[in-house]
């Protein structure tokens, strides 16, 4: 990239940055990594100009690349830090994975729809992002490499799918829509021991469907 687009694009992440803080995100090295990415390496040609305003845009394929704010507040919610294992549901763009892993988080992340996979794994690999991802059904999470810190869900489901509670680790956080198809209501549920769970519910938002064998029907 021209370094004088690169800076602008940097000033541009700084500002929505900011923009986020005065929204109530207080967590530090989540406004790093925001102001940081270069968002418009995530959303089609057409939707560059708005790549720094706080809203989502459409990606190929009817899907949706999730409002900054939103990113933000789970990405806040799943309480980050240098190491973390995070696997994330709904790979899209690849936004939400690159927050994650300039955090520092080791990201796992599965995709249902091949076009977008296969986009997004470009343009991580190309701005350096290391993150495994995998083509498939995410509401079975993905066994081989658990237990996870921390599960992220970028879809709204109809309840909660069994296997990511099996798959956190003691004191793990997932992260996840919960509702209707509209709308939904985020939830985190706590690990706390073999048995035991805490949830959490963090207001309403809207995401599109997680479609799968404990998800939407297609
Ligand atoms: N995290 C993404 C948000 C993309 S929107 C980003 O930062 O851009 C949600 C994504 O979830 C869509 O790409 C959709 O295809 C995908 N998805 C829906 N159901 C899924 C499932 N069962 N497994 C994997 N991905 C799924």
């Amino acid at each position: 990239m021209q370094t004088e687009q690169y800076n602008r694009g940097a000033s541009s992440a700084f500002h929505l940055a900011e923009e986020l803080r005065e929204n109530g995100i207080d967590n530090p090295e989540v406004l790093k990594a925001i102001a940081e990415i270069p968002r418009e390496w995530f959303v089609p040609e057409g939707f560059r100009a708005r790549a720094y305003d706080n809203e989502a845009l459409p990606i190929d394929c009817g899907q949706t690349i999730s409002q900054p704010y939103t990113v933000a507040r789970m990405t806040q919610l799943l309480n980050p830090f240098q190491g973390m294992k995070v696997l994330e549901i709904g790979t899209g763009s690849g936004y939400q994975a690159a927050v994650l892993s300039a955090i520092g988080c080791r990201v796992w992340s599965i995709e249902r729809v091949p076009d977008l996979l296969q986009t997004a794994r470009h343009r991580l690999e190309k701005h350096g992002f290391h993150v495994a991802t995998r083509l498939g059904d995410g509401t079975v999470g993905w066994s081989e490499y658990a237990p996870y810190d921390g599960i992220i869900v970028t879809a709204g489901a109809p309840k909660i799918p069994s296997p990511f509670v099996s798959q956190l680790s003691i004191g793990g956080r997932l992260v996840i829509p919960v509702g209707e198809k509209a709308t939904q209501q985020l939830f985190v549920v706590t690990r706390i021991d073999e048995e035991d769970y805490e949830v959490e519910e963090h207001g309403e938002f809207r995401f599109v469907p997680l479609i799968g064998k404990r998800g939407w029907e297609e």
